[in-house]
């Protein structure tokens, strides 16, 4: 179980998107990395095509999951979150600080 999925709100921690907020877009648990929208946006030059003209396109590239916190509600800011196991035996991640669920 990862900490971070998609739909997540989260903060840049570090880098050179440190302090930028957006919400997760992808998940790599195999790499440990995830995509943010509007974060660590890269720029790509694209030939053009028969039925799109080329030019510069922008693309988020993925980050380090290390290098994001996610934003509790409560909180309104990125924090630590933990495991928990719920009667039900599921797994919900609590925030650190105030006991929040992430849902
Ligand atoms: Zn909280």
């Amino acid at each position: 179980m990862f900490k971070l999925k998609k739909k997540d709100k989260v903060v840049v921690i570090t880098g050179a998107d440190k302090g930028k907020k957006g919400e997760v877009k992808q998940v790599f648990p195999a790499k440990n990395k995830v995509v943010v929208i509007g974060v660590n946006m890269l720029t790509k030059h694209k030939k053009p095509s028969k039925d799109k003209p080329g030019g510069i396109h922008k693309v988020e590239g993925s980050i380090d999951m290390s290098n994001v916190k996610i934003i509790c509600p409560k909180c309104d800011k990125g924090v630590k979150v933990k495991f928990s196991k719920m009667q039900t035996g599921d797994k919900v991640r609590v925030c650190r600080k105030c006991g929040e669920l992430m849902i």
